[in-house]
């Protein structure tokens, strides 16, 4: 059986539509795309006024190689969202199929889910948010037809191991497709399983720039999976998905100037999501700090709304994460630098008061 049994055999059977730029590119004088002859004002060079390659090679080789994968087990899209997105649309069919996800976790599986009216699967999360296996298997029935882990899981930042997921692959295989979002592995003591695409056909891998590679704005994330799912994904995706000037900037953060300094962020925020966890454990008020491989810390307040309210008075966002299962105390704090993290360290060291003392009491220019 091939893992494309499990894909909507509507998707499997229709003609995919043919882009200009996918059936000719690289003539002298390019008329066949209905684009402009000039380039747009302030272009620099990019070449905007020209459709862009849909997964330009450069990006797909340099992505193929820091990844440890080949070129062709690569689909780059508008972040690791869109995958998601084309995941679920190319495997599950409406009022029929299913995910499967186990909260609290990232809400995009859900979300497109129920875009796509399929149904969802919920295992959750045992007391102490690891990955009951058992259960998962358990409740994969013949409608699910993809399974989402999340490792480091958003928003609890706990890892699931390498050896766990080997075991779900094989379990899977025939069954679903599994699908690992390791969005936020570059932060954690971990390898990615990204090379296990090699030797389960059911597993598939979702990688993003987003995160430690600090290029969220310019939306590249990417699918790792067997060629057999590039293609069929590439079936559903939008012709030319990836803007020029951002396939420039991930490119640029991909050369071996870039990594360095890619590199140096990395090791800064570890540090300071080791000093943070320290920190905040012992402040009046924290119930306790999540172990965390990510970039965020989940921290369990006495009351997480008061304290939400008192880091926004200081002008400082975090995230509420209160109506998440398991979770109805907690927020979750995203690791900055080491002046983001200094203030909010100020600001929870002060004795908790109402919302309006705190903000009186703040020195003059602690507003954000
Ligand atoms: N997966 C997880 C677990 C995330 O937390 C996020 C972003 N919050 C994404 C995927 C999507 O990332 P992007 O689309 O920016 O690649």
């Amino acid at each position: 059986m091939s893992v494309l049994d499990l894909a909507r055999p509507e998707i499997r059977a229709m003609q995919p539509y043919s882009s200009a730029r996918m059936e000719a590119s690289g003539g002298k004088v390019m008329l066949n795309a209905n684009e402009s002859a000039w380039a747009p004002p302030g272009d620099h060079g990019l070449g905007c006024n020209r459709y862009p390659d849909p997964q330009p090679r450069e990006l797909t080789d340099a992505l193929a190689s820091l990844y440890g994968v080949r070129p062709e087990q690569v689909l780059v899209g508008r972040g690791s969202d869109e995958a998601i997105d084309l995941l679920v649309r190319a495997f599950c069919r409406a009022g029929e199929d299913a995910i499967a996800i186990q909260p609290p976790t990232f809400g995009m599986y859900a979300v497109c889910a129920r875009v796509q009216n399929a149904g969802i699967v919920e295992v959750p999360l045992a007391a102490d948010f690891s990955l009951d296996a058992v259960a998962l298997l358990a409740a994969v029935t013949p409608a699910v037809k993809l399974v989402f882990v999340c490792t480091p899981n958003n928003p609890t930042g706990q890892l699931v191991s390498p050896e766990t997921i080997e075991r779900l692959a094989i379990a899977l295989k025939g069954r679903a497709l599994l699908v690992v979002d390791e969005a936020y592995i570059e932060f954690a003591d971990a390898v990615s399983v990204a090379s296990l695409i090699n030797r389960y056909d059911n597993l598939a891998v979702l990688r993003t720039l987003s995160k430690a590679w600090a290029l969220a704005g310019a939306r590249i994330g990417t699918l790792l999976a067997n060629e057999e799912v590039i293609t069929l994904l590439r079936r559903v995706m939008a012709p030319y998905p990836l803007p020029r000037p951002c396939i420039a900037l991930a490119l640029e953060a991909l050369s071996s100037t870039g990594q360095a300094e890619v590199r140096v962020h990395l090791a800064t925020v570890r540090e300071q999501r080791e000093r943070m966890a320290s920190a905040l454990a012992v402040l009046p008020g924290v119930r306790e700090v999540l172990p965390s491989q990510a970039n965020f810390l989940a921290v369990r307040f006495d009351d997480a709304g008061a304290v939400y309210q008192r880091l926004l008075e200081a002008g400082i966002v975090v995230r509420d994460v209160r109506r998440y299962p398991g979770l109805g105390d907690a927020l979750r704090i995203t690791i900055g630098n080491v002046e983001e993290n200094d203030r909010v360290l100020t600001v929870l060291k002060r004795p908790a008061q109402d919302g309006r003392h705190v903000a009186d009491g703040l020195a003059s220019g602690e507003r954000a």
